[in-house]
């Protein structure tokens, strides 16, 4: 088993083993005295050279691997879906193999369609970052999350998730269910059948430690960990659920729900949020809440990340 990360690209966490995990959360640990820093900079990157590629909405993400770059000394660029030549018909792999004419270091991409990183990297010697490819894998969420989780909890070993929502649709979903089996947690899915497709789940994950149900209630009181996922209306082509009210009557998560919980049951959500859909202001503001714990991570992890990739043949 691989101890240490040494992969050219970061494209999910289902093709990494506990110890690559292991590795970059302990080298995210190692930054994090730089993000409390009067002056967070450090030299480590200088002349690297990091380009952006989101064909997606982002904010943290996008965010957080910027100011990652950044306090790194990388020099970083951009490019959206409006501002690139894309829009004027040229592919995405022409645009790749032009942007790696200029040279850089590492390709940051998120993508609608599930796949794209995985091809890129398949053509391009330069390292590249899944920052989210459809519904496919989101690896430095689940990254972030686990760090977050072990920063609440000191160990991920035996600790019972519980990821709640639109499972079906939910690239967060995917990497965090590889992400804690691997780190030796229970994982339980829960949402409505539509969205908790049975069979594909159990293709997918088959020979996990991955349980599915329909019944909220019932699945709380056992949850060390509570991860409440958006409804991901932008990729539902069907009528998943009659109504948004609906959804969030018997799957919304409010604190009359989690009277039954764990005393200490931490509650997580990656953002963007749908206040009073998924997650109620008293539970998003309230006592349980590690969602701006998370955000706080995700620059670390990202730091970790550019870290790894970019240093790959240079002398450390
Ligand atoms: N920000 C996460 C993602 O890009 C979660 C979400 O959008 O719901 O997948």
């Amino acid at each position: 088993m691989e101890t240490h990360y040494r992969k050219k690209d970061l494209l999910g966490i289902e093709e990494l083993s506990r110890g690559e995990i292991e590795h970059i959360l302990e080298i995210a640990k190692s930054f994090r005295e730089v993000n409390e820093r009067a002056i967070k900079k450090v030299p480590t990157l200088r002349g690297k050279t990091i380009v952006s590629l989101f064909y997606e909405p982002s904010t943290r993400t996008k965010m957080s691997f910027e100011i990652a770059a950044k306090r790194l000394s990388a020099d970083t660029y951009s490019i959206s879906t409006t501002t690139s030549s894309m829009v004027k018909g040229e592919t995405f792999l022409d645009t790749i193999k032009n942007l790696e004419a200029m040279k850089p270091d590492v390709f940051i991409i998120r993508h609608s369609q599930s796949g794209i990183p995985h091809r890129i990297a398949s053509i391009t010697p330069v390292s590249v970052i899944n920052a989210g490819d459809g519904q496919h894998e989101h690896p430095s969420q689940a990254l972030l999350d686990l760090l977050t989780v072990l920063d609440h909890r000191g160990s991920v070993e035996g600790l019972e998730l519980l990821i709640v929502g639109d499972v079906l649709h939910s690239r967060v979903a995917r990497s965090n269910i590889w992400a804690f089996t691997k780190m030796g947690a229970k994982v339980t899915l829960c949402g409505p059948p539509t969205l908790l497709p049975l069979n594909t789940l159990e293709k997918l994950f088959y020979g996990t430690q991955v349980k599915v149900t329909y019944d909220l209630d019932g699945a709380i009181p056992e949850a060390d960990v509570l991860m409440v996922l958006r409804l991901q209306l932008e990729r539902q082509k069907l009528s998943f659920f009659p109504s948004l009210r609906e959804y969030s009557l018997l799957y919304g998560i409010n604190s009359r729900r989690l009277q039954r919980a764990k005393k200490d049951l931490i509650v997580m959500h990656p953002g963007p949020i749908n206040r009073g859909v998924e997650l109620s202001s008293d539970v998003i503001d309230g006592a349980r809440s590690v969602i701006l714990d998370q955000v706080t991570n995700g620059v670390s992890v990202r730091m970790a990340i550019l870290y790894i990739l970019a240093q790959r043949g240079s002398e450390l």
